[in-house]
């Protein structure tokens, strides 16, 4: 090893030799000293107490800590005079295991050497089945250090013999863990881990260690206690880091011109009130202040809305983009879908009336133009909807990512309004914003699907929150079972006769299910590159499918079920049939029949997820429902109900009972509240797949931080980031300086 002191920054080739650092390369990408000490192990072993056997599964791989108890040789006949071969007994003192190894001569038995009665090792190995017994053949081994008669106790050697915790990595077939045990030992020495990026006196008002204390510890704990000082500062490290990027960003923003969209007495959005036909909830009109105060300020609004599935979001955003047209600018609404972009568009117009129709006979006095923008519009109405979005006739342009498109100008983008947020990645958010001139526009964007308040503000950590908690007055309850289809067959023929009878009341039906069923197997419409679901980044999606318990059939596929309803349970009624790989002219006519009620029966995939609003509709059926996501089921059982009758959501699966998956899906059929549900959500996901859905990893470098179960330092974190990027917004120095002229308190408005 090359001597001298090491940096997180240095190269691992440096620090460890080409071998090894090309190794830690190739199986963990990693490529410095920081790297490989972010590499926390997985759990620890205590000595003296050794890893359960009788835990072991057929096909596991393992890495376990037992005893040896005894050492066998056998020869083996046909194979050579010293052919032989090896049968080493381990124990957990309760349990045994063996270990095969098999040599061609005597001088292969040296690989079995160190294995000597009494002594601890670590095992690893992939566990095979030998007749009844359990074992792994040639395993890779380390012993401990027992006390090795006669030994010089070297302070190496004693420095082993105290570590009462043994770190076990995450490992691989080129890497095993103790050979990232050596490395981090190795760089762990020498180590100047520079200077600590939290500022002292925020160390010592939350109790934290110093970070190279921290990162001593979690690779080499003294104890329990020691352990758990070093996660939690290494934990306040992901969070702080993070929260002080965010805090970066909404301070670049804020700092950011924006044209202040004030509030206009006598406008379209005063007359647009006096014509809602219901009175606004509280929470609608807590939460439109709060818009109009921020549109008004001479910075940008980055706002996050979210609210369950018919909690009234649409109704706020129109509000916003008309205060935001009275003042004279534009607003634009990007929508996830085409079939959710023309249905904004027509209950927009429909509101709006004559204020919508600037240009046109008997339009209002203050009238703007609505302009709709997809990728179905044909030529010439796309023609002429270009040309009102920039001259700025139409004050409200609403879209797909057609929006998105560089030959889309505006005249005077003011607001921005995406629905349903989740479906987007930021670049698309960032595309749209960019369409504004000179000044940055006002950000709204809206979410059904709501999620735990740290979950947002480290996921849109650069948008403040609003929530919508109650839903409009007069809803319908919606009524969710499970129907386990394999051990109770005919609680499914009774689903299809729910179905009848409420076609037959003069009520419609979803059926959805995991796959279309043409051309290359997904369970989803994601691998269709057309205009819905483009590139669409599904924040409720991505849930352990199944997890084997319904069996290895493939996922029921859309054509096939409707094929088989149509000739059997449901036959003689309207069936028809939606999914993204449909042409979208084909899919907005379907939409148009099932709402205009000439489709009794929609068998879809998970296009109608989101925003699809038939009143009429009041039962789904979800097929193989354990393959969804506990919010996307939330989501898409928020179609029905949403008239004056009660829905249905008839969740068909065949997992068995007491299964991981039943559970979830009881647990969605038990409650209504998506809160709950997304945390449940959440739980079951790792932290990089909710921040990598989100926003392409770009926050990839959590490794201890869990969204939920830290939510109480992610809270401390973000307020002392904010505190701190408030007073020192470049993080020059790790101490805030006073007397910083980047006050939140200098700018117009609070922040
Ligand atoms: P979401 O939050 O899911 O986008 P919408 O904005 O689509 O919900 O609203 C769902 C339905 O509720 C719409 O038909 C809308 O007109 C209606 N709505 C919105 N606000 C109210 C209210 N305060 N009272 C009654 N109905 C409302
Ligand atoms: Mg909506």
């Amino acid at each position: 090893m090359l001597p001298g002191v090491s940096t997180l920054g240095a190269p691992l080739t440096r620090a460890l030799g080409p071998k090894t650092a090309k190794a830690l390369a190739a199986a963990f990408g990693m490529g410095t000293v920081g790297d490989l000490l972010r590499h926390y192990p997985r759990r620890y072993y205590t000595r003296g107490e050794l890893t359960d056997l009788s835990s072991l599964r057929e096909g596991d791989h393992v890495t376990v800590l037992a005893r040896v108890e005894h050492v066998g040789l056998h020869q083996m006949y046909g194979k050579g005079p010293s052919a032989g071969r090896a049968e080493v007994i381990i124990t957990d003192d309760r349990a045994k295991l063996v270990l095969t190894f098999f040599f061609r001569n005597r001088g292969g038995q040296y690989i079995i050497k160190p294995l000597v009665p009494g002594m601890v090792g670590m095992f690893a190995g992939t566990v095979s089945r030998f007749r009844t017994r359990l074992q792994l053949v040639h395993p890779e081994y380390e012993m401990l250090p027992g006390a090795p008669p006669n030994a010089d106790l070297t302070p190496e050697l004693a420095a082993e013999f105290a570590a009462e915790m043994i770190p076990v990595y995450p490992a691989s077939a080129k890497a095993s863990s103790w050979m990232i045990a050596r490395a981090v030992r190795t760089v762990l020495d020498p180590l100047d881990a520079g200077e600590d990026p939290l500022p002292a006196e925020l160390r010592e008002r939350h109790g934290l260690t110093g970070r190279a204390e921290a990162i001593r510890a979690i690779h080499r704990p003294l104890d329990q206690a020691d352990l758990k000082r070093a996660r939690e500062r290494l934990k306040w490290d992901e969070a702080f880091l993070l929260q002080a990027a965010l805090a970066q960003r909404r301070l670049a923003a804020a700092a950011m011109p924006a044209m202040p969209r004030p509030h206009v007495d006598g406008g379209i959005a005063g007359e647009f009130d006096a014509r809602l036909p219901f009175t606004l909830t509280a929470g609608q009109v807590a939460v439109g202040e709060t818009i109009a105060e921020e549109l008004a300020c001479a910075y940008p609004m980055h706002r996050l809305l979210q609210g369950e599935v018919g909690s009234g979001k649409t109704v706020i955003a129109i509000r916003a983009m008309l205060q935001v047209v009275d003042a004279g600018g534009q607003a634009a609404l990007l929508a996830p879908t085409e079939v959710l972009a023309q249905q904004h568009y027509r209950s927009v117009t429909a509101m709006l009336g004559p204020l919508a129709q600037a240009g046109q006979l008997g339009a209002a006095e203050h009238a703007t133009g609505a302009a709709l923008l997809t990728g179905s519009v044909g030529a010439a109405a796309r023609r002429s909807a270009l040309s009102d979005v920039f001259t700025g006739d139409a004050g409200i342009v609403i879209g797909t990512h057609a929006l998105l498109e560089e030959q889309v100008q505006f005249s005077d983008l003011g607001l921005v309004v995406i629905d349903e947020q989740h479906r987007f990645g930021v670049e698309q958010r960032d595309a749209l914003r960019a369409k504004a001139a000179d000044n940055r526009p006002h950000v709204l964007v809206m979410t059904a699907t709501p999620i735990p308040r740290t979950v947002a503000m480290t996921v849109y950590g650069d948008l403040e929150t609003s929530t919508l908690t109650e839903l409009p007055a007069g809803r319908s309850a919606i009524a969710t079972h499970v129907v386990p289809a394999a051990d109770k067959p005919h609680f499914l023929e009774r689903a299809w006769e729910r179905v009848r009878e409420e076609v037959t009341k003069g009520r419609q039906a979803y059926v959805v299910c995991p796959r279309i069923g043409d051309g290359p197997e997904t369970d989803d419409d994601g691998e269709y590159p057309g205009e819905d679901d483009f590139g669409s980044v599904d924040m409720t999606g991505g849930i352990p499918r199944g997890i084997g318990e319904a069996g290895r059939r493939q996922p029921l596929a859309v054509l096939d079920v409707a094929a088989t309803l149509d000739a059997g349970p449901l036959a003689g009624l309207r069936l028809g049939i939606l999914h993204g790989r449909l042409h979208p002219e084909e899919k907005d006519r379907v939409m148009r029949e099932f709402s205009a009620g000439a489709i009794d029966v929609l068998v879809a995939t998970t296009v109608v997820e989101v925003g699809v609003d038939v009143p009429n509709a009041t039962v789904m059926v979800i097929m193989d429902a354990e393959r969804f996501g506990v919010s996307q089921l939330h989501q898409l059982r928020g179609r029905v109900g949403r008239g004056s009758a009660p829905g249905l959501c008839l969740l068909v699966t065949e997992a068995q009972p007491d299964t991981p998956s039943r559970q979830r899906l009881a647990a969605v059929a038990a409650t209504l509240d998506g809160f709950k549900l997304s945390r449940l959500d959440l739980e079951q996901r790792r932290e990089g797949d909710v921040l990598g859905a989100a926003q392409a990893g770009r926050h990839s470098s959590l490794r201890l931080l869990r969204l939920l179960a830290d939510e109480d330092l992610i809270g401390l974190a973000r307020e002392e980031a904010t505190t701190l990027v408030s007073t020192d917004p470049q993080l020059a120095s790790t101490r805030p300086s006073p007397g910083s002229p980047r006050t939140p308190s200098s700018y117009p408005c609070k922040l």
